[in-house]
């Protein structure tokens, strides 16, 4: 255990009842010890990236004040995507329960096992539109912050285009 930070985690599933697994995720992250959530986004209904002919995702973001450390953090985010029944058979393909450490209280990192701020985050809408509704101003490593990332994505990649769903 360490210092209380902040930390951005991001939520999606496409397999099963993904909504009702969003929310139970939720209540399963919030019983974590050292882990607090203190921001939730509204769920997002969004088109999959990469393997297409998938369902649709449902994601959300969350702000958490946690005072595990990064590593520490990511291993509990793997084993509550295990005890939701995540198969790791195809990379961006479906599953059940993705968690992914967006930001760890700005800290820069590139190891084996985690890579922070996440390195695919900020080109992501399914990511930063959410993000932006809880915490605008939250910068994103050097690529900006997340209400201006999300207004470029809408911009570049309209075909992200992500609906609000609750
Ligand atoms: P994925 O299948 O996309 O959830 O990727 C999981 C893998 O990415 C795991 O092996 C993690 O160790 C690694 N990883 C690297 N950086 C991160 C991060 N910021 N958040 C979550 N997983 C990460």
């Amino acid at each position: 255990m360490s210092e209380m930070v902040t930390a951005v985690i991001s939520l999606g599933a496409n397999l099963g009842d993904p909504q009702q697994q969003i929310t139970a995720a939720l209540t399963a992250l919030n019983q974590i010890d050292g882990v607090r959530i203190k921001a939730i986004s509204p769920f997002y209904q969004t088109k999959p990236v990469g393997v297409t002919t998938q369902p649709d995702f449902i994601n959300a973001v969350i702000l958490v004040n946690t005072t595990l450390d990064p590593h520490r953090l990511l291993q509990n985010l793997q084993q509550l995507e295990l005890n939701f029944g995540r198969e790791r058979t195809i990379r961006f393909g479906p599953r059940t329960l993705d968690l992914d450490i967006i930001d760890y209280n700005g800290q820069k990192r590139n190891d084996l096992e985690l890579i922070l701020p996440h390195p695919r985050a900020h080109d992501r809408a399914f990511v930063m539109v959410p993000l932006a509704r809880i915490a605008p101003y939250y910068p994103i490593g050097d690529q900006g912050t997340a209400a201006t990332l999300a207004k470029k994505l809408l911009q570049e990649k309209p075909r992200e285009k992500v609906k609000v769903l609750v």
